[in-house]
């Protein structure tokens, strides 16, 4: 069932969804899965900050609940119109 991702589709779709955007369907089950998987979430927050953080590689500390939601936030929130 497509809301079942494993982590390794995680890993994928987390990557596409910096690059074009995601179905609805897609992103929920994205968003289940982290929801439930601490090392999926801490891994989308990486990609995330990667950004942010690219000239502070002595800055990486262990990713925030907050982190993680303006993360989630910012990957949901991409829309194909
Ligand atoms: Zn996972």
């Amino acid at each position: 069932m497509a809301m079942m991702l494993n982590c390794r589709e995680v890993a994928e779709q987390a990557s596409q969804a910096l690059d074009e955007p995601q179905g609805f369907m897609a992103r929920l089950a994205m968003r289940f899965h982290l929801f439930m998987c601490v090392d999926c979430r801490r891994y989308v927050t990486h990609l995330g900050l990667v950004s942010q953080v690219t000239k502070r590689d002595d800055a990486i500390v262990e990713p925030a609940e907050a982190d993680v939601e303006r993360t989630l936030k910012a990957l949901m929130a991409r829309r194909d119109d």
